[in-house]
């Protein structure tokens, strides 16, 4: 079932990782899709595997902390297709891993600017478009900061990815009037290259004392770390009608990681 078709998706963060296998999900699914990522030679590729599965696809190098390169996007996707129904905010970064005391306040910027001001740029300049006809925006935010607060040195992220969480509330409030629907969804570990910069970044943490606990052995689920497709079939399902009277809600997707 083309659980898309004839839609329009703008993915950030579609390069790697969970963007990306969200991105090709709702391809083969109908959805054409605009790939936003800073790394235009990394969407190029998924571009060209959308393009074999039938579908479309439009490659937008842009940095979604910065508020005119949100802008741009999304004229140039109204400008290719004329529609837009799925905006997935997906783009992030762990940033700098550091203890309180010596994290630097223009890295904590840094992580702030682009994981949550990131989130409120591509939710408000979708806006326009998407309460013509509804339609349904998806955010990630993570477990790390909503449920669990085990990873030492990661204040700034947390932060980020809470805000999320608020925003994203408020978002869903706000919209509904439009039709618009705004849904959370907060993954575990999950195999990417963000959580291998984590862990490299996490040794160095080691040295310096800070006890860490890391997220291999802490899913009560068997197949650990979760992968990106997992986390696809969710973003699908938030996407299309099939969750149509579901808004504002938060979804965990972690393999009750964040139980234990
Ligand atoms: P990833 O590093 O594989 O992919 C993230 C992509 O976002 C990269 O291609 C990167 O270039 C892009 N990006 C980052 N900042 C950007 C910016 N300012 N503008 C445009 N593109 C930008 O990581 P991932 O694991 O797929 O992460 C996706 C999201 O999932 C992030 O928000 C992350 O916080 C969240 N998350 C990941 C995990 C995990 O374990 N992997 C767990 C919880 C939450």
């Amino acid at each position: 079932e083309n659980l898309l078709q004839n839609q329009v998706a703008l993915v950030t963060g579609a390069g790697s990782g969970i963007g990306r296998a969200a991105a090709l999900r709702l391809a083969q699914n109908g959805g054409k899709i605009a790939l936003i990522d800073l790394h235009k030679k990394n969407v190029e590729e998924v571009k060209n595997q959308i393009e074999e599965m039938g579908s479309e696809a439009l490659v937008l190098e842009a940095n979604v902390a910065h508020p005119k390169e949100v802008e741009t996007c999304y004229k140039r996707t109204i400008d290719q297709w004329g529609r837009l129904d799925v905006v997935f905010a997906n783009a992030g970064i762990n940033g700098k891993v550091a203890p309180i005391e010596d994290l630097e306040p223009k890295e904590w910027d840094l992580t702030i600017s682009n994981n949550l001001t990131s989130t409120f740029l591509t939710v408000k300049y979708a806006i326009p478009y998407l309460k013509k006809e509804g339609g349904s925006i998806i955010i990630t935010s993570s477990i790390n900061g909503n449920r669990i607060y085990k990873n030492i040195g990661m204040s700034a992220y947390s932060t980020s990815k809470i805000g999320q969480m608020g925003f994203g509330k408020m978002a869903a409030l706000e919209l509904a009037k439009y039709g618009i629907r705004v849904n959370i969804i907060c993954p575990g570990a999950i195999e990417t290259s963000i959580n291998q910069n984590t862990w490299k970044e996490n040794e160095q943490l080691k040295k310096v004392e800070i006890p860490i606990e890391y997220p291999e052995g802490n899913q009560p689920l068997k197949h650990k770390p979760g992968k990106a497709e997992q986390v696809a079939d969710l973003v699908l399902f938030l996407a299309s009608t099939q969750s149509n009277h579901i808004t504002g809600s938060e979804i965990y997707i972690d393999g009750a990681e964040s139980l234990l």
